[in-house]
């Protein structure tokens, strides 16, 4: 099985999330696994729709995050330089569906899209306070959503593991969204977790852990359960340090990025 790393969307952040201690140029980080019977994906970045008309994104998230939005940058663009076709796309596993995530489905009509049950809720009945980050127009071509109820399985300590084949697992790691979940890649011997937004910046998983007080408060401020994001985040600092089988990386961190790619 073999992974490619890519960055379905660069993101310049008004003031750089506070600081040193924070990214400054942030990246939309998408896995592409080739298995036995096609690609999958892991999250998408923004399609070549948002790309093509940034209004879906809406005027606050263009104004204040700065999308590169460039169309070499969209999954489609990069696997068909790869030589693939989108149809080759068969799965595609979503972390949670925020427009930065999600936006990618419609270039791959014919994948089956795995997101976590409470995410697929949120994103169709959001709360007040959820409504522009997520897109409906982004899944308004109708793709075929499967959905995942946390199941019963532990992995390396995370509880609610819902396997999807032998090679990917879903983890709920909520706190950023109601139902964010990481998903975890076989690779060899080792596991790639990407981790969706459970963190933004490599520091904050280390020991000590390392952050700007900017970037806690985006965090903070973009949380479903801020206290859940907290425990999860405390939870990938360990796994980081007892585990080193497993390689972790967030969605918008640019030295992770460059470090997988
Ligand atoms: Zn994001």
């Amino acid at each position: 099985m073999s992974v490619h790393h890519l960055n379905c969307g660069s993101l310049r952040p008004v003031g750089g999330f506070g600081g040193k201690m924070a990214p400054t140029r942030v990246v939309c980080h998408v896995l592409v696994v080739e298995r036995a019977d096609g690609l999958l994906l892991v999250d998408t970045g923004f399609g070549t729709a948002d790309i093509a008309e940034p209004t879906r994104l809406g005027r606050p998230f263009v104004a204040g995050m700065r999308p590169k939005l460039d169309v070499e940058e969209s999954a489609i663009s990069q696997l068909k330089a790869l030589g693939y076709a989108a149809s080759d796309v068969r799965d595609i596993a979503l972390t949670h569906m925020d427009l930065d995530h999600a936006g990618g489905i419609g270039d791959f009509p014919q994948a089956q899209v795995h997101v976590d049950v409470v995410e697929l809720d949120a994103a169709r009945n959001p709360k007040l306070s959820e409504r522009s980050r997520y897109r409906k127009v982004q899944w308004s071509h109708g793709p075929e959503f499967v959905t995942h109820q946390s199941g019963g399985d532990d992995w390396f300590g995370f509880s609610g593991v819902k396997a999807l084949g032998d090679d990917v697992l879903l983890i709920p790691l909520r706190g950023h969204s109601r139902g964010h979940s990481g998903v975890a890649v076989r690779d060899g011997d080792r596991w790639l977790l990407h981790a969706g937004d459970s963190y933004f910046f490599h520091g904050e998983v280390e020991t000590p852990a390392r952050t700007a007080p900017g970037l806690t408060g985006f965090q903070t401020l973009m949380a479903a359960d801020n206290r859940a994001r907290k425990e999860n985040q405390e939870r990938l600092r360990s796994l980081v340090a007892d585990h080193p089988e497993v390689v972790l990386f967030s969605a918008h961190d640019e030295v992770e990025f460059s470090r997988l790619s």
